[in-house]
């Protein structure tokens, strides 16, 4: 220590008075170093996942994603995205997690880059496109890989089974949670989706964790704060840049950035911005040819319904389905929190990243009161019903509604709706309400309009089916 104070004072002390000399060795004895003043971050521990599961499910995902995105398929600029994101990678703090990190360039010219739990980059060319200088690229790269060492992909599938039922959902996804088993319910993109909707405080934590790994790759952090006020700039056209819908963005996002740029201790006199590579590796994905938008997600039509069934017990009704379909409990709540049955590739990422039943049946289950047999109260429960699945499907049309017809020898009520299918197209959604003494129970058949004809025999078997208790 003595000798560090005395070498600051041979290179200062002939422009000092003796308040300086003082404020020198007071400064050389108690300045604690800049990186103990920056935020601190680690993943929550709430996660049901453990970081090896990360891995394997974000592989199954990232697999999958290459497969249905258009790829840039240059070995040149994966290349230059690996060697950039290897330097980032040196300074992320991954509590000691081996992460097997991979980047690459997907031919989009949307603003966008994802990053999927075990460290799998996904780096639009727009991203690329718009970034004026290296660091403002690092500073997309950072955030993303942020995201990976907080884990924040796997807490929000965690969150989101406990608190918005999607207990079956994910079940379904990461039903025996090995290798091959992982992400079977659902195609493995679409499970990406639910993996990749970040809460605003995620997304907070992403950028400070960003600018840190910035700053100490050597890059200037200030690139992170001009990268997002081009993303602000942007929203203000017609098209509000992807990235800030799969990154939301949290409260003064620009300002928490330069807050965290001072305590990392301000950007640095020789702070790298930019390098001949990136000019040369813009120019080349600036020329790419543009990719075909690729059609309807998902992994195509599902297998026609088995014409064998199984059955399906509760409390307040029995029903027998196709045996090649599976159930996706409703929720969290029990049989009244509903079911929905699906074949295989049945439900599919809508396209904002959430889970959408695009062939099968919805059993819902909604609060209205009345005697089963009161026909008002049956045809003001159904209009109820059919606000609310309008209200959580605005393109929601009504076709045909209030043709009567029995369930199980109960009075009950039939209605079309048409709305956009996750598959592409219109879909058809056949509604049947019927109320019973615990409330009205809905059945939504679902199947896009091209193919209703092939599944309305189903619907009918399945509905024959239905018996509720005496
Ligand atoms: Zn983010």
């Amino acid at each position: 220590m003595a000798w560090i104070a005395l070498r600051v004072l041979r290179g200062f002390g002939a422009h000092l008075g003796l308040a300086g000399f003082l404020f020198v060795l007071l400064f050389s004895l108690m300045a604690p170093p800049a990186r103990a003043q920056r935020t601190q971050l680690k993943p929550s521990s709430l996660n049901a996942f453990t970081p090896q599961q990360d891995i394997e499910v974000g592989k199954r995902a990232a697999a999958d994603a290459e497969r249905q995105l258009a790829m840039c398929n240059a070995p040149k600029v994966d290349a230059y995205l690996t060697q950039l994101g290897t330097r980032l990678v040196a300074k992320l703090p991954t509590n000691g997690v081996q992460y097997p990190f991979e980047f690459h360039c997907v031919n989009d010219k949307a603003i966008n880059a994802f990053a999927l739990p075990g460290g799998y980059v996904f780096i639009n060319r727009g991203a690329i496109e718009v970034a004026d200088n290296e660091a403002q690229l690092a500073a997309v790269m950072a955030h993303e890989l942020s995201h990976v060492a907080l884990r924040h992909g796997t807490n929000q599938a965690t969150k989101a089974e406990a608190a918005q039922g999607f207990m079956g959902i994910v079940s379904g996804i990461f039903g025996g949670s090995t290798g091959g088993a992982i992400l079977t319910g659902l195609g493995a993109f679409a499970a990406g989706g639910v993996l990749l909707r970040y809460s605003r405080t995620a997304e907070s934590q992403a950028d400070v964790m960003g600018t840190q790994v910035l700053y100490d790759a050597g890059y200037d952090p200030r690139a992170m704060a001009q990268f997002f006020e081009k993303l602000e700039a942007e929203t203000k056209g017609k098209n509000p840049p992807e990235f800030l819908s799969d990154h939301p963005n949290p409260e003064h996002r620009v300002e928490r950035v330069e807050e965290e740029i001072d305590k990392v201790g301000g950007p640095q006199p020789n702070a790298k911005r930019d390098s001949s590579e990136f000019e040369a590796i813009k120019r080349e994905v600036l020329a790419l040819p543009v990719a075909k938008k690729s059609g309807p997600r998902g992994p195509g039509p599902p297998p026609p319904p088995s014409g064998s069934f199984a059955e399906y017990h509760s409390d307040f009704f029995t029903l027998k389905y196709p045996d090649n379909w599976k159930k996706y409990p409703g929720g969290e709540g029990g049989e009244r929190e509903g079911i929905s049955f699906a074949p295989e590739n049945g439900v599919l990422d809508d396209g904002s990243g959430h889970s959408a039943l695009a062939y099968g049946l919805i059993v819902g289950f909604a609060n209205v009161n009345g005697d089963p047999g009161d026909d008002k109260a049956l045809s003001s429960g159904t209009e109820q019903v059919i606000g609310e699945l309008q209200r959580a499907n605005p393109d929601m049309k009504i076709v045909r509604r209030g043709e009567r017809l029995r369930l199980n020898g109960q009075p009950g009520l039939s209605a079309y709706l048409s709305n956009e299918s996750p598959a592409g197209g219109q879909e058809t959604d056949w509604v049947i309400t019927v109320l019973r003494p615990e409330g009205m129970i809905y059945f939504v058949c679902v199947a896009p309009q091209s193919s209703f004809d092939k599944y309305d025999k189903t619907f009918n078997a399945i509905l024959d089916s239905v018996r509720f208790p005496k």
